[in-house]
């Protein structure tokens, strides 16, 4: 199995002779043992083996196995949210005294967790545009620093992250660079194979793709040497005292990261998925490759119709071929991005909200990159609380429409922000 649609049906479920086809929703708690030192084994991390599902379950296992043969990973786990993910992906290697290098373009509840939450747990995080030069993510780096994080894709600008160049910079400090690959997915972008070291998602979006679930993962390329800068990772690299002295990367080397994501993170703090959950995320990997493909065929359409619109001010999506991120988009992406964009609308702001009022297709969601095409102004929802300049400061023009692309046919959604724009106009 090489071809990736391939693996999105098959990896991490083999069934054997008369069990299930699909892989089956193991609804239990706990497991159980024939004796008390089997039992003592598996809480020694000498043996593997379920015994409770805050820990590990089959379910979850498998959808986290299918999404780590996806990135290219050694191993992935997944948890109760995107913010839960990125949470762990921090905490799993940064604490009280620590410090994070972030792109200042990601997600609003990143940047909220990490500028606000994990401030007030003693880590701090610098953030730096994701058009840095390296001599000024180098300036952002201090001894403290455990980690860099940005996003492939960025939500909601869509800036393309140049990956290859963050990592080696990132390396370089004896750093590991974490990606969230929310919106390329590992269909359009696999991080590792440009440097990264940890991939989350918030398989909300696409990989659930029918927003049915709320869902979160990590994964680990095991390709960094925890060991080589075991100074800065005490964590992994000495013995854990809640464990019996077990030292991570000499008892589980290249998955020694997401080792103790579940043994530390998933023990102590439970933020786990739950396998009904994990099933819904099993069943979009399957059709991931064909959705996304559909996503950014149908956006890059609708992002020419829009583009050649005189009522559209500006449009941001790398695909076209008059971005500036075009070149970038090329390398990471060239099987295209995803299937939103962002844009504005001359006219002003009634302009805008009569245009919105109009759409019907195309509905007001908080929500994107799923099957169902949904439009969302910042600056009058989810940033409705900030002015103008200060959503300038935060990267997001005032006129910015965040508009997600979703499966329904390309012609419906262009004839539907036709007549809005229409509507608007009159
Ligand atoms: C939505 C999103 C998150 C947060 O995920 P939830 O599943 O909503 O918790 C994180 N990163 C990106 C890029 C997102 O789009």
């Amino acid at each position: 199995m090489t071809k990736i649609d391939t693996r999105c049906i098959h990896a991490g479920y083999t069934p054997g002779k008369g069990e299930p086809r699909q892989i089956p929703i193991i609804q239990s708690t706990t497991f159980k043992y024939e004796t008390s030192d089997q039992m003592g084994r598996l809480f020694d991390l000498e043996d593997s083996g379920y015994f409770y599902s805050r820990l590990q379950n089959p379910t979850v296992d498998k959808v986290a196995a299918r999404l780590a043969d996806l990135e290219g990973g050694v191993g992935a786990i997944l948890t109760s949210s995107g913010q839960a993910a990125n949470l762990f992906a921090c905490i799993n290697i940064a604490k009280a005294g620590d410090h994070i290098v972030a792109a200042n373009n990601i997600y609003g509840g990143t940047f909220n967790l990490l500028g606000v939450t994990l401030k007030q747990l003693g880590i701090e995080t610098t953030f730096i545009s994701e058009s840095s030069t390296d001599d000024e993510i180098r300036a952002a780096i201090r001894p403290e620093t455990k980690l860099i994080f940005g996003e492939t894709i960025s939500n909601p600008g869509v800036e393309v992250l140049d990956i290859e160049r963050w990592a080696a910079v990132a390396h370089e400090a004896g750093i590991p660079l974490v990606i969230d690959n929310t919106f390329a997915t590992p269909i359009h972008c696999r991080p590792f194979e440009w440097g990264a070291d940890i991939v989350t998602h918030s398989t909300t979006k696409y990989i659930d793709g029918h927003g049915t679930t709320v869902g979160g993962a990590i994964v680990d390329s095991g390709n960094f040497p925890w060991d080589k800068h075991a100074d800065k990772f005490p964590g992994l690299t000495t013995p854990d005292e809640s464990y019996h002295g077990l030292t991570y990367t000499k008892q589980f080397g290249k998955a020694a990261y997401i080792t103790k994501a579940v043994t530390h993170l998933m023990r102590d703090i439970g933020a786990i998925q739950s396998p009904q959950n994990a099933f819904y995320i099993g069943l979009g990997l399957q059709t991931l490759a064909l959705r996304t493909e559909r996503h950014a065929k149908s956006a890059l359409t609708v992002a020419r119709w829009l583009e050649s619109r005189p009522e559209v001010a500006w449009i941001r999506y790398s695909d076209l071929e008059s971005s500036p991120l075009h070149a970038l988009q090329q390398k990471y992406c060239p099987d295209g991005t995803c299937g939103v964009m962002a844009f504005g609308l001359k006219g002003g702001r009634d302009f805008n909200n009569r245009f919105l009022d109009a759409l019907r297709l195309i509905t007001i969601e908080t929500h994107v990159a799923d099957c169902y095409s949904c439009v969302l102004h910042p600056a009058s929802h989810t940033h409705r609380q900030l002015s103008d300049e200060q959503l300038r400061a935060a990267g997001i023009a005032p006129d910015l429409i965040r508009l997600s692309i979703g499966l329904e046919n390309p012609d419906d959604i262009i004839a539907d922000l036709q007549q809005a724009l229409e509507a608007a106009a009159r």
